[in-house]
């Protein structure tokens, strides 16, 4: 019997979190098939000086690792995070659907202009490949994305941090926008 998705997001949100022990961003992902977890990844891009160990591609190096096969046809990724445009390419490759992800940045908020996972993936014309389920525990993976706790004003940070907590807040302030008008809600078929 498949797995729940909100019991395999809750999973993918405690890699997140031994991802941000680390020090790395708090994104967890796992692949699933069927009732099986066959791999497990968090980012490690700040523990171990990877550009491309993005919680996602962690989780399919260790998913080809497991199978010794180079694609996970028939396979389910969860993602606490939208994933990047080199994410999103990988999991075009990997041949993997559905892609079921937590939260994601506002609109031309995060580090890659207008790019979103859809646009993405109708601009390469896969949108029939790879179905794209969004609105699992979306708070949750926010939260965990964000630092919740975190002080908001900025005080008591060392001057180092500053320039990362602006960032930070500004990324905060359009998540919660979103939240508010319902974004991430949508379940996409
Ligand atoms: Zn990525």
């Amino acid at each position: 019997m498949p797995l729940e998705h909100a019991h395999c997001m809750r999973i993918a949100l405690d890699e997140a979190r031994r991802g941000k022990a680390a020090g790395n961003v708090a994104v967890g992902s796992i692949i699933v098939q069927g009732d099986t977890v066959l791999a497990r990844g968090r980012n490690l891009v700040t523990s171990t000086h990877d550009p491309t160990a993005h919680a996602e591609t962690v989780a399919l190096r260790e998913a080809g690792a497991a199978t010794q096969r180079e694609d996970v046809a028939g396979c389910t990724l969860y993602t606490t995070f939208g994933p990047c445009p080199m994410c999103c390419g990988a999991l075009l490759a990997s041949g993997l659907s559905p892609l079921v992800m937590g939260a994601r940045p506002a609109p031309g908020s995060g580090r890659w202009g207008s790019y979103t996972v859809e646009g993405l993936i109708d601009f390469v014309g896969r949108s029939r490949t790879i179905q794209v389920v969004t609105g699992v525990l979306v708070q949750a993976c926010a939260d965990i994305r964000q630092g919740e706790g975190q002080t908001r004003s900025g005080q008591g940070l060392a001057h180092g941090a500053k320039e990362r907590h602006r960032r930070r807040l500004r990324w905060q302030q359009s998540a919660e926008a979103l939240w508010e008008h319902g974004w991430g809600w949508e379940h996409r078929g």
